[in-house]
């Protein structure tokens, strides 16, 4: 079997809630979305979704992607897709960094993989762990009070995991928590995820002022070291997201025990290939892990889910499904959330159908 074409289309995907913001005043309302097909000479064809949270989250940007595809595509052609890490070799060779790039071509070579064996692609990543995978729900970073009824109203929809957009002013973020916080029962899990915001000093009085709150603390600055600083002055239980973007780093911030939970997000990995490297030795390595992407809809919802089952469940934190944030459904088939649940398809491969009328004509088109 050989790659006969590489094509993408573009889906903007609006929100529901009209925008959502992080850190540092970073906001996006429509998120520019990128398809990607691969067609083999059998007539299989697999598809993988990308979507960078804008231009300013991670190094990567929706143009960047298709562009991207235009440069690697040709690499790619003639090989078999079946051959996973072949084919993440001759990406890396082809294409040094970009790993949103390689993401949509790497997922959509485990669909084919799993429409060929017949078989779902959680089973093919590792095997299906357990009935269903807990979401969490990211809560947009607004005004204290009104985040804290936001949590209230997402719990009523069976959600019991949150993650708040914080990294702002920290006199406010420290009012965002505690607000948060006495809205929910005690079971329930709270993150204040900062996305890299605030200085040293601030993360330190944050963390100082929330230390009495059953409070995840998430990436509270930009670099591994001043994440590494707070970490040490806290017992609060902590996650590092943005500065795990590989293996080396994974490994040193073993070593140092600078974090609790790692979020693994698939495109700043590379795809799923690696997403499952990286997983797999967490699980060796004892750490639990958010299993996510930096946003996407439905063909990324449902190769989310398909990580996640794929993992053991002591070692699931927590996941989301991106495709009920944005008011457009791009696929059919993909996971629906059920009681701040949701399940990998039990169809072959990521078990989703791209809707023709709602992903448009093909915008990268790469062939023989
Ligand atoms: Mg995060």
């Amino acid at each position: 079997m050989k790659i006969v074409r590489i094509f993408a289309h573009r889906v903007q995907l609006p929100l529901v809630e009209g925008s959502y913001n992080w850190s540092g005043g970073k906001s996006v309302s429509v998120l520019d979305s990128t398809i990607v097909g691969v067609e083999t000479d059998q007539g299989l064809v697999g598809y993988g979704e990308v979507c960078p949270l804008g231009p300013f989250y991670l190094p990567a940007f929706a143009e960047g992607v298709r562009s991207g595809l235009r440069e690697l595509g040709p690499h790619v052609l003639g090989m078999d897709p079946r051959e996973l890490n072949k084919l993440n070799l001759r990406m890396d060779a082809a294409l040094k960094g970009h790993p949103h790039v390689k993401t949509g071509i790497d997922i959509a070579c485990w669909d084919i993989l799993g429409k060929w064996t017949g078989l779902p692609a959680c089973v093919l990543l590792g095997g299906r762990f357990g009935e269903s995978v807990q979401l969490y729900r990211a809560i947009s970073q607004i005004p204290p009070d009104e985040m804290a009824s936001n949590v209230a109203h997402y719990r009523q929809q069976g959600y019991t995991r949150f993650q708040l957009k914080v990294g702002g002013d920290p006199d406010e973020d420290i009012r965002r928590i505690v607000a948060a916080r006495a809205v929910l029962m005690p079971t329930d899990r709270l993150v204040a995820d900062a996305n890299t915001g605030w200085t040293q000093h601030e993360a330190i009085r944050v963390v100082n002022a929330v230390r009495h709150l059953d409070v995840y603390i998430e990436q509270p600055c930009l670099t591994y070291d001043e994440c590494l600083a707070v970490r040490r002055n806290t017992s609060l239980p902590f996650v590092l997201d943005e500065t795990i973007d590989g293996l080396d780093v994974l490994l040193r911030a073993k070593q140092d025990r600078a974090m609790d939970i790692v979020n693994l997000k698939i495109s700043k990995l590379g795809g799923l290939t690696k997403s499952k490297q990286v997983r797999d030795l967490c699980v060796s390595m004892g750490i639990a892990m958010t299993l996510e992407d930096s946003w996407g809809g439905d063909i990324t919802t449902a190769a989310i889910a398909h990580l996640a089952h794929s993992t053991p469940e002591q070692f699931r934190f927590t996941s989301t499904d991106f495709n009920s944030y944005n008011t457009v459904s791009n696929a059919d088939g993909a996971p629906r959330r059920e009681h701040g649940r949701m399940r990998a398809s039990e169809t072959p491969g990521l078990g989703v159908v791209p809707k023709p009328d709602v992903i448009g004509p093909i915008v990268v088109d790469v062939h023989e």
